[in-house]
């Protein structure tokens, strides 16, 4: 019964499910100092005056507690039967409660009971009791607190009770820790809170220690075992393009995720990088000179995007760059021809074909590549861990691997969820950018915000207007959208202003028609749903309207705002929403306009929504800690993680003694009884 409803196996699992939190019994208080509603007290009396006393419905049992200092009633308004025959005209009882007031009375409802005997009150000591969550079902089962806390204090109690230590000593003396089994026991049978809050650290800091020894050691494993395309040199290509070519000078951010790429491309070592970079930090420059370095190297790359719109983008954009210097490169999506699919089929067998950007068509199994050297994936939460490593297996040595992101994800998941990956990020923006200006406006103002979007129109800006798009009431949001369509094409008529829409349920060819006319500069209006999400660029638009705002996360918001922003002009992105807000829909809409970093917002919405549902359940098996928590002990985590570093570092193969005790509980947690999950 407890194995089933705790998920437990060994009495070690069963130690470790810590109380949910801690009464205070070690004291009596006078009855006369019994004031605080709500408070939780321990007071001790003798017992008189028991009846049963009518109400408006059925009775109550009813008590008086009486010491010398005052009197207090008792209140049962259940079990009456049970209660009343444990209880005794003049027993001396010790009484645990909630306070309760009723009018100027104060009275404790369904109190705990426990009788004193002859014991006289000045020599009382109680303790300190731990309250366990215990399911409901084992409740049911008979197992109450006292028992269940009897059966674990009876364990760590018992003379014998010894637990193998798990930490090494020096980092025990370090921080001062109590050692494994005397921490458990001072979780289980306090003798004083403080003990207890530092035997709970010691296992915060465990959990977090054998996580990160987790993830690295998995980490250091993969560099030996996978065997990866040694590039020696950046190679002619990436130079003759970085001294003639390069369109900018690169931020200092994007040197230094050059260098980490360039130093891993050239190791013989698998590269295995996430990069992290706010939108519009430059990631695509990155992702070009990455591909002269392979290209340079004899090999091909491929650039894989979530969508066919950014894919096209993607391709227009680098194949202006690359053809000059007599590179081929070829786009393959859903909506690509059989003939066109046959020659870039041929071209990648032959050679003849540098660099496939794609969307998910690249993953098929009929692409395959001559000599695959570097796969870029953009935009990488969209991609689940199965297909990307469909990647691997295009090439006998697997590629390197690139995979960025635009979505920061906070410091301290990156840590536990994408621990075993190398991370660069880009945290500088290329220099002349005006910050974006945000605001927040509900429908009474939507006259304005019209007269507005009319006032850049007439200075030659474009403007979006933004819809959601939610799965399960798409057929709402899409009349959501086609309404707003008609009123925005009353306020803008023709011809004086021209729109475009885009929505998820067009084909792709319409939707790059509208694209394009909006690029273009045609329409100056695009009316669409989420489908702009990631990556359009259209540097001439000025305006980001997002219409329910409410209904979108912290991430969508920021990524829909990063559409503007992209050319010389001051861009604007406005929050519509309705005017009643739950109070963390307020803290999202205030959050977008006082913060205009995807780093902070991320750390934001870590705090609204949890690390579980920002990663979704794939990765959540790393997410489920204990005793420590993500957000509160980021601290924690990053000494820990390198501290981790520096033992792998120093004792890779755990031959110091004191290293001897982390072989056991490792292999255990390797052996999946502990699941982390990685990336690829
Ligand atoms: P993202 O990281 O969102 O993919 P992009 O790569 O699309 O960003 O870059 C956004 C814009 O910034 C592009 O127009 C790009 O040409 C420009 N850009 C990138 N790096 C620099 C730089 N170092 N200096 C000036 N402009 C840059
Ligand atoms: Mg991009």
């Amino acid at each position: 019964m407890i194995r089933a409803e705790l998920g437990v196996s060994t009495i070690y699992d069963l130690l470790l499910l810590t109380p949910s939190r801690y009464v205070d019994k070690r004291t009596l208080s006078p009855i006369s100092a019994v004031k605080l509603e709500n408070s939780l007290v321990q007071i001790a009396g003798t017992l008189s005056n028991i009846r049963l006393i009518p109400q408006s419905k059925g009775f109550r049992l009813s008590a008086e507690l009486t010491d010398e200092s005052g009197q207090l009633e008792l209140v049962w308004f259940k079990g009456h039967q049970y209660i009343q025959k444990q209880l005794k005209e003049n027993q001396r009882v010790r009484v645990f409660g909630k306070v309760n007031r009723f009018q100027d009375r104060f009275s404790i409802v369904h109190p705990e009971i426990s009788p004193l005997g002859d014991q006289p009150l000045t020599s009382y000591s109680g303790d300190i009791e731990p309250i366990y969550a215990l399911p409901e079902k084992l409740q049911k089962a008979g197992i109450s607190q006292r028992l269940y806390r009897g059966i674990l204090q009876s364990i760590v109690k018992a003379k014998d009770f010894w637990l193998t230590e798990t930490l090494p000593t020096y980092l025990i003396e370090e921080h001062r820790f109590a050692s494994k089994t005397e921490a458990l026991r001072r979780i289980h049978c306090p003798e004083n809170l403080e003990q207890t809050q530092s035997a709970l650290d010691r296992l915060k800091f465990e959990e977090l220690f054998y996580m990160q020894l987790g993830l690295l050691m998995k980490k250091q494993h993969r560099k030996q075992a996978v065997k990866g395309r040694k590039f020696d040199t950046v190679g002619d290509l990436f130079l003759q393009y970085y001294q003639k070519a390069l369109p900018f000078e690169l931020t200092e951010a994007q040197k230094r995720v050059m260098r980490e790429i360039r130093n891993d491309m050239g190791s013989g070592l698998q590269m295995n990088r996430l990069l992290q970079g706010d939108v519009g930090s430059g990631k695509t420059m990155i992702a070009l000179l990455s591909c002269l370095i392979a290209i340079g190297n004899q090999s091909q790359s491929c650039l894989v995007a979530p969508t066919e719109i950014l894919a096209q983008q993607h391709f227009e954009d680098l194949s202006k760059q690359l053809t000059p210097l007599g590179l081929t490169v070829r786009l393959l999506t859903g909506s690509s021809t059989k003939k066109e699919r046959n020659s870039i089929h041929e071209m990648l067998l032959d050679g003849s074909l540098h660099l496939l950007i794609g969307t998910h068509a690249v993953f098929e199994d009929q692409v395959v590549f001559a000599n695959l050297g570097l796969a870029i994936i953009d935009e990488q939460h969209r991609f689940g861990v199965a297909q990307r490593s469909r990647l691997w297996r295009k090439s006998q040595l697997p590629p390197h691997i690139l995979v960025m992101t635009a979505t920061p994800i906070p410091r301290t998941l990156a840590m536990s969820v994408y621990g075993d990956l190398d991370i660069s990020v880009i945290d500088e923006l290329p220099p002349g950018r005006t910050p974006i200006i945000t605001s927040h406006r509900n429908d009474g103002a939507r006259l304005k915000v019209f007269a507005f979007l009319k006032e850049q129109i007439a200075l030659g800006r474009q403007v979006y207007v933004v819809y959601p798009l939610i799965k399960e009431s798409e057929a709402l949001d899409y009349k959501d959208l086609m309404d707003g369509y008609e009123s925005i094409s009353r306020e803008f008529p023709s011809p004086q202003y021209a729109i475009s829409i885009l929505h998820g349920q067009m084909s792709a060819e319409a939707k790059n028609y509208e694209m394009r006319q909006f690029e273009k500069g045609v329409t100056q209006i695009m009316v669409a749903t989420t489908v702009i999400e990631v990556g359009v660029n259209v540097p001439n638009s000025t305006v980001m309207v997002i219409e329910s705002a409410e209904r979108f996360g912290l991430a969508q918001l920021h990524q829909l705002r990063g559409r503007v922003g992209r050319g010389a002009h001051q861009s604007y992105c406005i929050l519509m929403t309705k005017a009643q807000l739950s109070e963390e829909a307020m803290v999202r809409m205030s959050s977008m306009v006082k913060h205009s970093s995807g780093f902070e917002l991320s750390e934001i919405d870590l705090r609204l929504r949890g690390p579980g549902d920002i990663m979704g359940t794939q990765q959540s098996g790393s997410l489920q800690l204990k005793f420590a928590d993500l957000i509160d002990d980021s601290v924690l985590l990053s000494t820990v993680r390198k501290r981790v570093q520096q033992l792998l570092e120093e004792d890779p193969e755990f031959k110091n003694p004191a290293h001897q005790c982390l072989i056991k509980p490792l292999k255990m947690m390797l052996k999946g009884k502990i699941l982390w999950s990685y990336i690829s």
